[in-house]
Protein backbone atom coordinates (compact mmCIF):
# COMPACT_ATOMS: atom_id res chain seq x y z
CA UNK A 1 0.00 0.00 0.00
CA UNK A 2 1.34 3.30 -0.97
CA UNK A 3 0.96 5.93 2.05
CA UNK A 4 1.64 9.54 0.51
CA UNK A 5 -1.55 10.68 0.82
CA UNK A 6 -1.91 14.40 0.33
CA UNK A 7 -3.33 14.67 3.94
CA UNK A 8 -5.03 18.11 4.36
CA UNK A 9 -3.35 20.28 6.74
CA UNK A 10 -5.99 20.19 9.34
CA UNK A 11 -6.18 16.92 9.84
CA UNK A 12 -2.21 16.65 9.69
CA UNK A 13 -2.33 16.14 14.11
CA UNK A 14 -3.62 12.47 13.53
CA UNK A 15 -6.86 11.85 11.93
CA UNK A 16 -5.60 10.33 8.43
CA UNK A 17 -8.22 7.78 8.74
CA UNK A 18 -8.69 3.85 8.92
CA UNK A 19 -7.55 1.70 11.27
CA UNK A 20 -3.78 1.35 11.40
CA UNK A 21 -3.29 4.87 9.50
CA UNK A 22 -3.01 7.42 11.83
CA UNK A 23 -0.11 10.44 12.29
CA UNK A 24 1.74 11.57 14.60
CA UNK A 25 0.23 14.03 16.85
CA UNK A 26 2.75 16.73 16.28
CA UNK A 27 1.83 18.77 13.00
CA UNK A 28 1.21 22.48 11.73
CA UNK A 29 -0.47 24.41 13.69
CA UNK A 30 -4.55 24.56 13.65
CA UNK A 31 -7.55 26.93 14.16
CA UNK A 32 -9.72 26.20 16.91
CA UNK A 33 -12.98 23.78 16.73
CA UNK A 34 -15.74 23.95 18.24
CA UNK A 35 -16.41 20.71 21.30
CA UNK A 36 -18.37 18.51 20.02
CA UNK A 37 -19.99 15.53 22.24
CA UNK A 38 -18.72 11.94 20.91
CA UNK A 39 -22.27 10.61 21.53
CA UNK A 40 -23.50 13.16 19.23
CA UNK A 41 -20.61 12.72 16.57
CA UNK A 42 -21.35 8.80 16.74
CA UNK A 43 -25.47 9.53 16.23
CA UNK A 44 -24.77 11.53 12.86
CA UNK A 45 -22.17 9.42 11.69
CA UNK A 46 -24.27 6.84 11.88
CA UNK A 47 -26.71 8.43 9.18
CA UNK A 48 -23.85 7.75 6.26
CA UNK A 49 -24.51 5.41 4.23
CA UNK A 50 -22.09 2.68 2.43
CA UNK A 51 -21.08 5.12 -0.37
CA UNK A 52 -20.08 7.79 1.51
CA UNK A 53 -17.84 6.04 3.33
CA UNK A 54 -16.72 4.43 0.12
CA UNK A 55 -15.98 8.75 -0.61
CA UNK A 56 -14.33 8.89 2.60
CA UNK A 57 -11.79 5.33 2.02
CA UNK A 58 -11.40 6.99 -1.39
CA UNK A 59 -10.25 10.35 -0.01
CA UNK A 60 -7.27 8.93 1.23
CA UNK A 61 -6.15 6.89 -1.48
CA UNK A 62 -3.36 8.65 -3.98
CA UNK A 63 -5.36 7.30 -6.58
CA UNK A 64 -8.60 8.73 -5.81
CA UNK A 65 -8.94 11.06 -8.72
CA UNK A 66 -8.45 8.05 -10.92
CA UNK A 67 -12.37 7.21 -10.96
CA UNK A 68 -15.70 8.73 -10.96
CA UNK A 69 -17.89 9.21 -8.73
CA UNK A 70 -20.32 5.98 -10.27
CA UNK A 71 -16.94 4.32 -10.20
CA UNK A 72 -15.93 4.59 -6.62
CA UNK A 73 -19.50 3.65 -5.41
CA UNK A 74 -19.38 0.61 -7.73
CA UNK A 75 -15.95 -0.36 -6.12
CA UNK A 76 -16.66 0.43 -2.70
CA UNK A 77 -19.93 -2.00 -2.97
CA UNK A 78 -17.66 -4.91 -5.00
CA UNK A 79 -15.09 -4.30 -1.75
CA UNK A 80 -18.20 -4.44 0.49
CA UNK A 81 -19.26 -8.03 -0.91
CA UNK A 82 -15.78 -9.47 -1.10
CA UNK A 83 -15.38 -8.35 3.00
CA UNK A 84 -18.90 -10.16 3.45
CA UNK A 85 -17.84 -13.12 1.03
CA UNK A 86 -14.12 -14.11 2.74
CA UNK A 87 -16.01 -13.49 6.51
CA UNK A 88 -18.50 -15.98 5.57
CA UNK A 89 -15.85 -18.34 4.18
CA UNK A 90 -13.57 -18.06 6.57
CA UNK A 91 -16.35 -18.48 9.84
CA UNK A 92 -17.41 -22.04 7.34
CA UNK A 93 -13.88 -23.18 7.09
CA UNK A 94 -12.74 -22.57 11.16
CA UNK A 95 -16.37 -23.43 12.19
CA UNK A 96 -16.37 -19.94 14.32
CA UNK A 97 -16.91 -16.13 13.35
CA UNK A 98 -15.31 -14.89 17.03
CA UNK A 99 -12.19 -13.31 15.50
CA UNK A 100 -9.93 -14.48 18.77
CA UNK A 101 -10.74 -18.09 18.03
CA UNK A 102 -10.62 -17.33 14.22
CA UNK A 103 -7.12 -15.78 14.68
CA UNK A 104 -5.87 -18.65 16.69
CA UNK A 105 -7.11 -21.34 14.07
CA UNK A 106 -5.70 -19.49 11.33
CA UNK A 107 -2.43 -19.53 12.67
CA UNK A 108 -2.22 -16.46 14.16
CA UNK A 109 0.40 -14.72 16.19
CA UNK A 110 -1.29 -11.90 18.39
CA UNK A 111 0.42 -9.85 20.21
CA UNK A 112 -0.91 -6.94 22.66
CA UNK A 113 1.90 -4.37 23.17
CA UNK A 114 1.42 -1.46 24.95
CA UNK A 115 2.26 0.93 22.33
CA UNK A 116 3.72 0.94 18.39
CA UNK A 117 7.38 0.82 19.25
CA UNK A 118 7.65 3.43 16.74
CA UNK A 119 5.78 6.30 18.73
CA UNK A 120 5.76 8.71 15.92
CA UNK A 121 2.41 7.85 14.63
CA UNK A 122 -0.88 7.13 16.89
CA UNK A 123 -1.65 3.34 15.39
CA UNK A 124 -4.68 1.48 16.63
CA UNK A 125 -3.64 -2.28 15.24
CA UNK A 126 -1.41 -3.14 12.59
CA UNK A 127 -0.84 -7.08 10.56
CA UNK A 128 2.42 -8.10 9.88
CA UNK A 129 3.39 -10.70 7.59
CA UNK A 130 3.66 -13.67 7.41
CA UNK A 131 1.62 -14.02 10.55
CA UNK A 132 1.61 -11.32 13.30
CA UNK A 133 -1.33 -9.01 14.16
CA UNK A 134 -0.38 -6.48 17.33
CA UNK A 135 -3.21 -4.79 19.29
CA UNK A 136 -2.29 -1.66 21.24
CA UNK A 137 -3.91 -1.77 24.46
CA UNK A 138 -3.33 1.73 24.88
CA UNK A 139 -5.98 2.48 21.89
CA UNK A 140 -8.00 -0.28 23.53
CA UNK A 141 -8.19 1.34 26.81
CA UNK A 142 -8.25 4.87 25.34
CA UNK A 143 -11.33 3.70 23.49
CA UNK A 144 -13.11 2.33 26.67
CA UNK A 145 -12.82 5.15 28.41
CA UNK A 146 -14.32 7.24 24.98
CA UNK A 147 -17.10 4.56 25.55
CA UNK A 148 -18.49 5.80 29.24
CA UNK A 149 -19.14 9.14 27.77
CA UNK A 150 -22.55 10.44 27.52
CA UNK A 151 -24.50 8.49 24.56
CA UNK A 152 -21.91 6.53 22.95
CA UNK A 153 -22.92 3.33 24.18
CA UNK A 154 -26.63 3.93 23.01
CA UNK A 155 -25.35 4.61 19.60
CA UNK A 156 -22.48 1.86 19.41
CA UNK A 157 -24.49 -0.63 21.42
CA UNK A 158 -23.56 -3.68 23.30
CA UNK A 159 -21.97 -5.28 20.86
CA UNK A 160 -19.30 -2.99 19.96
CA UNK A 161 -16.02 -5.15 21.79
CA UNK A 162 -13.23 -2.69 20.03
CA UNK A 163 -10.57 -5.65 20.68
CA UNK A 164 -12.11 -8.02 18.09
CA UNK A 165 -13.16 -5.36 15.60
CA UNK A 166 -9.44 -4.39 15.49
CA UNK A 167 -8.36 -8.24 15.32
CA UNK A 168 -11.02 -8.77 12.65
CA UNK A 169 -10.13 -6.24 10.44
CA UNK A 170 -6.22 -7.03 10.69
CA UNK A 171 -7.33 -10.49 9.98
CA UNK A 172 -8.79 -9.67 7.11
CA UNK A 173 -5.07 -8.40 5.99
CA UNK A 174 -3.86 -11.71 6.80
CA UNK A 175 -6.44 -13.15 4.37
CA UNK A 176 -5.84 -10.87 1.48
CA UNK A 177 -2.39 -12.13 1.88
CA UNK A 178 -2.90 -15.59 1.48
CA UNK A 179 -5.64 -15.33 -1.49
CA UNK A 180 -3.93 -12.48 -3.32
CA UNK A 181 -4.09 -14.31 -6.54
CA UNK A 182 -7.83 -14.45 -6.59
CA UNK A 183 -9.49 -11.67 -3.90
CA UNK A 184 -10.67 -9.04 -5.62
CA UNK A 185 -8.87 -5.97 -3.41
CA UNK A 186 -6.01 -7.84 -5.08
CA UNK A 187 -7.19 -8.65 -8.13
CA UNK A 188 -8.67 -5.22 -9.29
CA UNK A 189 -6.35 -3.37 -10.81
CA UNK A 190 -5.97 0.86 -12.30
CA UNK A 191 -3.60 1.15 -15.41
CA UNK A 192 -1.14 3.95 -14.35
CA UNK A 193 0.56 5.99 -17.08
CA UNK A 194 3.58 4.24 -18.57
CA UNK A 195 5.41 4.52 -21.90
CA UNK A 196 3.91 2.15 -24.76
CA UNK A 197 4.36 -0.81 -24.95
CA UNK A 198 4.74 -1.14 -20.99
CA UNK A 199 1.70 -1.42 -18.74
CA UNK A 200 1.66 -0.20 -15.48
CA UNK A 201 -1.22 -1.81 -13.58
CA UNK A 202 -1.74 -0.75 -9.78
CA UNK A 203 -4.04 -2.17 -6.69
CA UNK A 204 -6.30 0.28 -5.26
CA UNK A 205 -4.95 0.43 -1.75
CA UNK A 206 -8.59 1.66 0.00
CA UNK A 207 -10.17 -0.78 -1.56
CA UNK A 208 -8.56 -3.61 1.26
CA UNK A 209 -9.58 -0.83 4.05
CA UNK A 210 -13.20 -1.26 2.71
CA UNK A 211 -13.53 -4.92 2.38
CA UNK A 212 -11.47 -5.32 6.12
CA UNK A 213 -13.65 -3.04 7.33
CA UNK A 214 -16.87 -5.26 5.90
CA UNK A 215 -14.79 -8.37 7.04
CA UNK A 216 -15.11 -7.32 10.29
CA UNK A 217 -18.62 -6.26 10.66
CA UNK A 218 -19.93 -9.66 9.82
CA UNK A 219 -17.70 -11.62 12.11
CA UNK A 220 -18.61 -9.17 14.73
CA UNK A 221 -22.37 -8.26 14.02
CA UNK A 222 -22.11 -4.63 14.79
CA UNK A 223 -25.32 -2.59 13.24
CA UNK A 224 -23.25 -0.12 11.70
CA UNK A 225 -20.55 1.07 9.68
CA UNK A 226 -17.14 -0.05 11.38
CA UNK A 227 -15.83 3.47 10.02
CA UNK A 228 -17.42 4.83 12.86
CA UNK A 229 -14.67 3.96 14.67
CA UNK A 230 -12.10 6.54 12.87
CA UNK A 231 -13.21 9.13 15.07
CA UNK A 232 -14.17 7.28 17.62
CA UNK A 233 -10.51 6.18 18.32
CA UNK A 234 -9.15 9.43 17.19
CA UNK A 235 -10.94 10.93 19.83
CA UNK A 236 -8.84 9.10 22.87
CA UNK A 237 -6.07 10.55 21.73
CA UNK A 238 -7.41 14.16 20.14
CA UNK A 239 -10.69 15.55 20.93
CA UNK A 240 -9.76 18.72 18.26
CA UNK A 241 -8.79 15.96 15.77
CA UNK A 242 -11.77 13.95 16.35
CA UNK A 243 -13.65 16.87 15.39
CA UNK A 244 -11.80 17.65 11.90
CA UNK A 245 -12.30 14.30 10.94
CA UNK A 246 -16.14 14.31 11.79
CA UNK A 247 -16.56 17.60 10.19
CA UNK A 248 -14.30 16.38 6.90
CA UNK A 249 -16.04 12.98 6.77
CA UNK A 250 -19.70 14.79 7.36
CA UNK A 251 -18.77 17.17 4.36
CA UNK A 252 -17.39 14.43 2.05
CA UNK A 253 -20.82 12.52 2.44
CA UNK A 254 -22.99 16.26 1.87
CA UNK A 255 -24.58 16.16 5.25
CA UNK A 256 -24.38 19.34 7.68
CA UNK A 257 -22.58 18.60 10.62
CA UNK A 258 -26.11 19.11 13.57
CA UNK A 259 -25.61 21.67 16.42
CA UNK A 260 -24.58 20.27 19.58
CA UNK A 261 -26.67 22.98 21.30
CA UNK A 262 -29.82 20.47 20.74
CA UNK A 263 -28.07 17.42 21.96
CA UNK A 264 -29.48 15.42 24.54
CA UNK A 265 -27.62 11.90 25.02
CA UNK A 266 -29.51 9.09 24.16
CA UNK A 267 -29.67 6.49 27.17
ZN1 LIG B 1 -6.45 -1.98 7.41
Amino acid sequence: MSFKEKVKPYLEPIADGLFGKQRGMRGPQLAPVAPRPIGLMMEDLLRLDDEAWGTYAFSRDVLNRKFTPEKRAELTHRAMECGREYAQKMAGQYGTSNPTELAKKMGMQVEYPEMPKSAARVLFAEFKAPNHIYLYMDAVRKARTTMIEPGVKAVLTDKLDIGQLLLAHELFHYVEETYKKEIFTRTEKVELWAPKPLHNRSTIGCLGEIAAMEFARTLTDIPYSPYLMDVFLVYGYSKDAAVRLYEEIMGLAGLRPSNPENYSPAT
